[in-house]
């Protein structure tokens, strides 16, 4: 069985903690990784941005594929709607001088819906789809610019025309068919996984010391894309009302396109009069986070909106508790009162009480922490790709038991995308 997983503006491969680079990378290489293991034969397909070369064999049963289209360089992602034409062309291209196709096509992130549906159309296989976060949504959370209509009412055509849709948590599915007109028949909620040989408890007070931080003052964790949904300055307030005065705070992730973002924490920091407290770590590489998890005492993810929050589970399963927005897919993994706390968003007062309850008790937090760890089980990379796998049979069964012959031909690329455009 050959699956194509399509990730046109970002590669999977991409060092994380970039303005871009984050949840979804991690997500297309880990499921796409223990996918092969299993035996599919699995392609990452992805824009070219360097000098990098266009087929390269990463693991077993498991390749990267990179398309030209645009400037073989990193382009901004707002940028990458302008080769999504060039993009699906030359790798409907791609894969006729390959010969093989593929059983299924797997998209990831409204851009690359385009191109995929577009080749599943041609090869008359299944498309599903995952948006990792939607247009609409970000717009209510009303805290970054405007999203365009545009995206928005592809999402809509994408998710209409799709065969199956993975959503990450039961409020993306309510969202996607409230907002989106999706069917809920073709949706299947399965999480995102987490590697959990990487991600294990390690000794704190060796942690610390490798990291520079004293043995026993508190110590707490921010980590992701530093962008402004990710609510870095509710962090700020509450650590400005916490009553111990010596607590680290450590903000690990963004790289210099997050230079502006970082300058406005900085000063607010300052003003608060807590710039002392922070230490911007800058990214950090995927390997080396569970010394950071495991050296604090708690992780913070004080998001706007998150589809999933990897960032999350990750910490729970180095056994560190969590104190998180009740937004998106953080309410189906933080469990409240037994691994960390959900705080309602937009909240500074609120934050700062539960993370108090925490430093003040560390019988708690231990409890919280073998909770935490015990918690993320289910999140297994393992179930996670057999739960996705068995998506790919149903779609492809479904797909094959209403195919008549000849359908799909005649309905091109041309005609794809206009759909889609449209928001049909
Ligand atoms: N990450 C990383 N290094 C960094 C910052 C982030 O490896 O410096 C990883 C982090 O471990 C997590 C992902 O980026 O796996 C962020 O995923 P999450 O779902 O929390 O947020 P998203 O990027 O999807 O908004």
């Amino acid at each position: 069985m050959r699956v194509a997983q399509v990730s046109a503006h970002t590669s999977p491969l991409a060092p994380l903690g970039g303005r871009e680079t984050g949840g979804m990378n991690v997500y297309v290489l880990e499921l796409s990784r223990e996918l092969a293991a299993l035996g599919y034969e699995v392609d990452m397909i992805t824009r070219l941005d360097g000098d990098l070369p266009r087929v390269e064999q990463v693991e077993r049963n498991l390749r990267i594929v990179r398309i030209p289209a645009g400037p073989a360089a990193p382009v901004e992602k707002e940028a990458i709607a302008a080769s999504l034409g060039e993009f699906t062309d030359e790798l409907l291209r791609f894969t006729q001088r390959e010969g093989r196709g593929y059983d299924i096509v797997h998209s990831h992130y409204w851009q690359s819906g385009r191109p995929g549906g577009v080749l599943a159309r041609r090869l008359r296989v299944p498309h599903a789809v995952m948006f990792h976060t939607l247009g609409e949504v970000k717009n209510r959370a009303r805290i970054t610019e405007e999203e365009p209509k545009d995206r928005i009412r592809a999402e809509r055509g994408i998710a209409r025309r799709a065969d199956a849709i993975v959503t990450a948590s039961p409020h993306e599915r309510q969202l996607l068919e409230m907002y989106y007109g999706a069917d809920p028949a073709r949706m299947r909620t399965i999480p995102c996984g987490v590697d959990l040989n990487l991600f294990q408890p390690l000794e704190r007070d060796d942690c610390r010391a490798q990291l520079g931080l004293p043995p026993n003052a508190p110590v707490l964790l921010w980590v992701g894309r530093l962008e402004k949904l990710k609510g870095v300055d509710i962090l700020i307030s509450a650590l400005a009302e916490l009553e111990e005065p010596d607590v680290t705070l450590l903000i690990v992730g963004g790289d210099d396109r997050a230079a502006a973002l970082k300058g406005e924490l900085q000063r607010q920091a300052e003003a608060a009069g807590v710039a002392a407290n922070v230490r911007f770590e800058g990214p950090v590489a995927h390997d080396r986070l569970p010394l950071y998890y495991s050296a604090a005492d708690i992780c913070v993810v004080p998001s706007y909106y998150e589809s999933f929050g990897l960032v999350a589970v990750e910490a729970m399963a180095c056994g560190t508790p969590v104190v998180a927005s009740r937004v998106g897919g953080l309410v189906s993994t933080v469990i409240e009162g037994v691994t960390g706390y959900l705080i309602p968003w937009r909240c500074p007062e609120p934050f700062a009480e539960k993370l108090e309850v925490l430093l003040h008790n560390p019988e708690l937090r231990a409890n919280f922490s073998r909770a935490a760890r015990t918690s993320v089980e289910r999140f297994r990379w393992r179930n996670i790709a057999l739960q996705v796998a068995g998506m790919y049979d149903e779609a492809i069964a479904r797909r094959r038991s209403r195919l008549r012959p000849n359908e799909g031909a005649g309905f091109g690329k041309e005609a794809y995308e206009a759909a889609v455009l449209a928001g049909r």
